[in-house]
């Protein structure tokens, strides 16, 4: 270091006596009065000590404008000192947290990655599959907690950013990520990582074989049980004058022991010891976010992160915004007043990360996997056209509309969200028999809150798309995974897997072509960002190229491009 190098041809060929010339220093032999002219040459470019990816679950992209009056955290300084995409939004249809945080890490579009969905229909196997559920992984719970089922990230067809930085570095980097969920931890880690951790349902830390247990969780999850924060209350954080919209959202789903402002974390009936209910309050709650915040500084501290001469990695996603997002929808005091707090947790995080790696010394990325919709009911208030598409209704008029062609029952093996999967060996007689197609076609069409339905030889073969939903469907679409027919809702249209005559689905959701579910934010900061507001559109697949050029790294496949703009020109000297 201090040297500075005249030719990078030059370095290639002296990067290896250099590497043994530091190892000699660092080991005493030959450090007095060392001459050694290759030594001398050989500076190592400078690099970001630790990469921080950080991800908040349904966080849209508005409501930075909406709500940065309330925030004096972290995402206040996000925007004062860092850059700021403030046109970022998803491209593709399938606004999921799967293919969302797959998106963020690889760089690349689901089409390419292949995490089409948070769960869906494997043909061979006739049953839905979550996106990470691996039948060679066995998942581990820490501090004696329990868990079930396996999951990894066998199914991504793409390395992750983390999984290339410590590969491309020589193994010296560390990859820790964690998240309230698992397909949130292990996306953003890749098919491998040194502390890939998310918490069960039943409140337990957990890991899967697949990434292996470590120590310093053991011993976080032993001093820090989720249960310990029951009797908590979540109480408005600021005063009610400064809250947008009605205290009750119109609309919101309930939540078991909760009316209004403060929520106790009580569990269902306030009673003495953490049940079901008390779990799912927590989830739900600030409590969970700062639980992550001090999780990943118990990962700085026992790891030393950005301590170890290579770029370390850790990512964090934030998933109770998700939760509280589709309980209370984003006309909230709920929704403003986590974000309020999540703000404080990410402030405290990046004072520690100043204190512990140095300000300046990390980069920081910042985005969510996909926005939400408004509530419905909350919608038709103003007038439009909202309302919930029953996927159970839309199977049966399927199957009546085929019922007088000779198709056997059932001709539809599934409905999952937007995809429709049919019974085997039915899409290819529909393929050929073009009147039963069109039977099938209509009866879909004509189902109230449906807006287009696509074929997915439609999507599958690169046909010129004609309407941006249909290129979004396009960029969703990974053959032999997705449905052979994709239904568009109609905008603020939700669709809804409850079966027939149980009540209607409450809250809202996510998952559509549509710019309140593709627009969320994008934002750098630390090393090598130059600050600012930018205002091209751009993608958070964009995010892993970026990163991979200010740490050196190359990724092979990529549908996102470095955002050259954000980043700091050096100023060549001789
Ligand atoms: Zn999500």
């Amino acid at each position: 270091m201090g040297l500075r190098m005249k030719s990078g041809s030059r370095m290639c060929r002296v990067l290896g006596l250099a590497a043994l010339g530091m190892a000699l220093l660092a080991s005493g032999v030959g450090a007095q009065g060392s001459k050694s002219p290759a030594a001398k040459k050989v500076e190592k470019p400078a690099r970001p000590k630790l990469v921080v990816l950080l991800v908040v679950d349904q966080m849209r992209g508005d409501y930075v404008d909406k709500f940065r009056g309330q925030w004096s955290g972290g995402l206040k300084r996000l925007l004062a000192e860092g850059a700021w995409f403030r046109a970022a939004a998803y491209p593709y249809a399938a606004t999921e947290t799967c293919v969302g945080h797959s998106t963020i890490s690889t760089g690349s579009f689901p089409a390419s990655h292949g995490m089409v969905a948070n769960a869906w229909w494997d043909r061979e196997q006739q049953k839905m599959v979550t996106c990470t559920s691996d039948p060679n992984a066995k998942n581990m719970a820490y501090a004696g907690g329990s868990t079930k089922g396996g999951d990894s990230a066998w199914r991504m067809q793409v390395p992750a950013y983390a999984e290339e930085l410590k590969f491309q570095t020589g193994g010296a980097t560390r990859v820790v990520t964690f998240s309230m969920k698992a397909r949130s931890a292990i996306t953003l880690a890749g098919h491998k990582g040194d502390a890939v951790t998310w918490v069960d349902p039943s409140g337990a830390l957990v890991t899967s074989s697949v990434f292996g247990t470590m120590p310093f969780v053991e011993e976080f999850a032993k001093k820090n049980p989720v249960a310990q924060d029951f009797g908590k209350k979540w109480s408005l954080s600021l005063p009610e004058t400064a809250y947008s919209y009605d205290g009750s959202a119109t609309g919101a789903a309930t939540v078991d022991g909760w009316t209004t402002f403060p929520h106790d974390l009580r569990g269902k009936e306030g009673g003495a010891a953490p049940d079901a209910a008390y779990y799912e309050q927590w989830g739900m709650s600030p409590f969970a976010d700062t639980y992550l915040t001090k999780l990943a500084e118990a990962a700085v501290d026992s790891l030393g992160l950005g301590k170890s001469g290579a770029t370390d990695f850790l990512g964090v996603s934030y998933s109770s915004v998700d939760h509280v997002g589709h309980t209370f929808g984003p006309r909230s005091w709920e929704i403003q007043d986590i974000l309020v707090r999540l703000d404080k947790d990410l402030g405290e995080l990046l004072a520690f990360l100043d204190k512990k790696v140095g300000a300046g010394n990390y980069v920081v990325a910042l985005s969510a996997d996909h926005g939400v919709a408004p509530i419905p009911v909350d919608m038709q208030k103003t007038g439009v056209d909202a309302g919930v598409l029953s996927l159970p209704e839309l199977q049966l008029r399927i199957e009546k509309a085929l019922e007088p062609l000779n198709y056997a029952k059932p001709v539809v093996a599934r409905m999952a969200g937007n995809e429709v999967y049919f019974s085997e060996g039915v899409y290819g007689r529909l393929k050929a028999d073009p009147a039963a197609m069109k039977v099938v076609l209509d009866a879909i069409l004509t189902m109230p809150g449906v807006a287009a339905v696509y074929r997915a030889e439609e999507l599958g073969n690169g046909t010129t798309p004609i309407a941006q939903t249909r290129k979004a469907a396009v960029l969703s679409y990974f053959g032999g995974r997705s449905g052979d027919l994709y239904v568009l809702q109609k905008p603020y249209w939700l669709m809804d897997s409850s079966p027939e005559g149980s009540k209607r689905v409450t809250g809202t959701g996510h998952g559509t072509p549509y710019n309140y579910d593709q627009h969320v934010p994008v934002f750098f900061m630390g090393f090598g960002i130059q600050p600012g507001e930018y205002f091209e559109p751009v993608t958070p697949a964009d995010i892993a190229p970026t990163l991979a050029a200010l740490t050196g790294v190359t990724l092979a496949t990529r549908d996102g491009r470095v955002l050259a703009e954000a980043l700091k020109k050096a100023a060549k000297k001789e």
